[in-house]
């Protein structure tokens, strides 16, 4: 007797959503039949990525590793900029020497560094691309509701679309991003706050080069950090505060680029804007009171936004699709349905510690950072020259941002 595969209908073909697809369809081939359900996903595909990107990532190890064994790295490793060290200045934006707090080197392994930085959209047109090629559907609609059947109606439920049709599937997964209609739909809460703070993006050219250097400048207002692109490059996320954030959206760009300039510093020389208009995304943080729900789970910022703080929500999203993708391919390797309520359970119970480590961590860090109260300026000074002494902490630091220490999985 021969079986139908299973479906599954992924609602967001962000990288999280993309990234899983592609795990399922390369692993279970003619045993699953995955659809990623969203307009944007379908014009990755299409469209070449643009030379000088305003949305990029610093790319942890465990998520490079990842896409490495999709063979999706090859397709974007040309256009990855290695971080090769992080520096920490904790000042004043008057200040005329930024005080270096921290520094960290290293890789996590033998010419392996701990981060790359990458443009969101080089990831995602390979993403589709490698979509395509394993037989994942692309479809041009949004997920608009999700109805679950019951385990006795057949482990099945219907998606309707916003093109007006429905399909049955074993599982919804929801990667529909942080502001997620399908996880509200589901009844699952949402426990978390905003920050009043507005990070700025903008991709710049300088004159001397960086050496592979991402700087965090510690400044009252939020973090200013400079994250090396390849070339004389470098993208820049200034945090703000909201209420200030207007009147800078409204400058044109010699001003911008005077404002700019006053937290970047003069080491690299002449500073020229390479994307116009700058990004500005309002932050938050958040975390959803179940990552599942009857025949549904949720992955990426769907479960989870973080502080921009460390560059890690995107990586704890990757961290939930090898989750999430082992379980299911295993499950459907044993005929076991996809929408099971135990292996869901188990999704969220390996997840759920991991999320609230990384959230706790950077909503403290930016409350310990984001001040310019003189008894938390003291604190965080002795804090990092103890950790700047120390090797093994140090070496420790490095394994996490990799997402390859002892809180993560190896
Ligand atoms: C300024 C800034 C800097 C950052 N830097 C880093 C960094 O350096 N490193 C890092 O790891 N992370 C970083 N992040 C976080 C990272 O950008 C996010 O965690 C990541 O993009 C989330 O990916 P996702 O696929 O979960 O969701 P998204 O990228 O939000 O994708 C969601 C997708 O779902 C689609 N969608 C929405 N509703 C529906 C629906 N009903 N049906 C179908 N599709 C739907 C949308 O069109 C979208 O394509 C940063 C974030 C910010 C704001």
């Amino acid at each position: 007797m021969s079986h139908s595969p299973q479906t599954i209908i992924i609602a967001g073909g962000g990288i999280a959503g993309m990234t899983l697809a592609v795990l399922l369809k390369q692993a279970l081939a003619s045993g699953v039949q995955v659809v990623v359900c969203d307009p944007a996903a379908a014009e990755a595909a299409q469209k070449a990525p643009e030379d000088n990107p305003l949305r990029v990532s610093a790319l942890a190890a465990d998520g490079r590793r990842l896409l490495q064994g999709l063979g999706v790295w090859d397709a974007v490793s040309a256009r990855a900029q290695a971080i090769a060290s992080m520096e920490i200045t904790d000042s004043a934006l008057a200040d005329p020497v930024r005080a270096k707090l921290l520094s960290l080197s290293g890789d996590v392994g033998a010419g392996e560094p701990f981060a790359h930085m990458l443009a969101n959209d080089d990831v995602l047109h390979a993403l589709a691309k490698a979509a395509v090629e394993a037989g994942v559907e692309l479809c041009d609609a949004r997920v608009e509701r999700w109805l679950w059947n019951g385990a006795a109606a057949g482990s099945s439920g219907m998606a309707r679309l916003s093109d007006g049709s429905r399909r049955q599937a074993s599982l919804l997964v929801a990667a529909d991003g942080a502001r997620s209609n399908l996880r509200a739909l589901a009844g699952i809460g949402w426990h978390g706050w905003g920050y009043g703070q507005t990070a700025i993006v903008a991709t710049l050219a300088h004159e001397r080069p960086h050496g592979g250097r991402a700087i965090q400048h510690f400044l009252p207002s939020g973090p200013f950090a400079i994250l090396p692109l390849t070339g004389n490059r470098s993208s820049i996320v200034w945090t703000e505060r909201a209420a200030d954030v207007p009147a800078l959206l409204a400058m044109d760009a010699e001003d911008m680029l005077t404002e700019i300039r006053r937290r970047f510093g003069l080491e690299r020389g002449s500073l020229r804007l390479e994307t116009w208009p700058v990004g500005a995304f309002p932050l938050a943080l958040g975390v959803a009171r179940r990552f599942y729900a009857d025949g549904l789970a949720l992955v990426g910022d769907a479960a989870h936004q973080v502080h921009p703080i460390a560059g890690q929500g995107l990586n704890l999203g990757l961290r939930d699709v090898m989750t999430l993708g082992d379980a299911l391919v295993e499950a459907i390797r044993i005929g076991l349905p996809a929408g099971e309520m135990n292996l869901l359970r188990a999704y969220d119970r390996n997840r759920r510690a991991d999320v609230i480590a990384m959230a706790t961590v950077t909503d403290g860090l930016n409350r310990l950072f984001s001040s310019d109260f003189t008894p938390l300026r003291l604190i965080r000074g002795l804090g990092a020259r103890l950790a700047g002494r120390s090797s093994v902490v140090k070496q420790m630091l490095i394994r996490e941002a990799a997402g390859v220490g002892a809180s993560t999985r190896d």
